[in-house]
């Protein structure tokens, strides 16, 4: 087994072992592998090993590994044979206008909607050959002042917008909360993203209810599920550490 294999594998056992501790199905939490930094080369391992969905937060780094795996034979680049347009592909990371074109031509997924804007380039820009980008609004929870993210109460406005943009299919909430002194402290900013979510599905304005929420990295995926994530967004648990 190689080592991100391994790794993958001590992951899941996480994923698993919290999900019971919280009386929740291991099978209602995704695994999102954040393979930012990493090369085509671990992602192609991440897939032998059974992965199917990653986490960029660099666009152009991201839409380089996409078209790196897509040019691959399907035997090297999953190493099942799988075809490698079978891979999902998210988007973390800050969408600036300029970068809008290449996000909507390349990923399956933006998770970091923050502002309307952006939203509303990604529709016209999504090519008509795609299906519809699946997207996030990422929430910024606990007020970090260096985080982007919309404002909580801001939050059911631009969602009630987004869910209108014909090209979009608004799936969930992203947050990033602060790091936590403890697993209490965790879980209660963990909470507070679950709560808004809640509370936006429960106002009636969206047509569809949203499905995801994203929360959850290598320190925090306990708290996240413990609070009621459904994708945990993992990067150096499974790729190692950044440098
Ligand atoms: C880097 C990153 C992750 C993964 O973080 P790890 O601590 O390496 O697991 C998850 N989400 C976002 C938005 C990130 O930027």
């Amino acid at each position: 087994m190689t080592t991100i294999a391994h790794q993958l594998r001590l992951v899941h056992d996480r994923i698993h072992a919290a999900c019971l501790a919280s009386r929740r199905d291991p099978a209602s939490v995704r695994l999102l592998a954040v393979s930012k930094t990493f090369g085509a080369e671990a992602v192609a391992e991440a897939v032998a090993a059974g992965q199917t969905a990653f986490g960029e937060n660099y666009i152009a780094e991201g839409a380089d590994k996409i078209e790196a795996l897509r040019a691959w034979p399907a035997d090297v680049a999953t190493g099942t044979g799988a075809p490698a347009n079978a891979l999902e592909w998210h988007c973390i990371g800050p969408v600036q206008s300029n970068k809008t074109r290449l996000v909507a031509g390349h990923f399956d997924w933006v998770q970091s909607v923050d502002r309307l804007k952006i939203a509303q380039r990604l529709s016209e820009q999504r090519p008509p050959e795609l299906p519809p980008m699946q997207v996030c609004l990422q929430v910024n929870i606990d007020g970090g002042a260096n985080k982007s993210g919309v404002a909580p109460d801001a939050a059911l406005e631009l969602a009630r917008h987004v869910a209108q943009l014909p090209r979009l299919v608004l799936r969930g909430l992203m947050a990033i909360p602060e790091p936590a002194p403890d697993f209490v402290a965790a879980c209660a900013l963990h909470a507070s993203a679950k709560a808004l979510f809640d509370q936006i599905n429960a106002s009636g304005a969206l047509p569809v209810p949203m499905d995801t929420l994203s929360l959850g990295m290598t320190a925090d995926l306990e708290a996240a599920i413990h609070a009621g994530s459904t994708m945990v967004r993992v990067g150096t648990a499974i790729f190692g550490g950044r440098g």
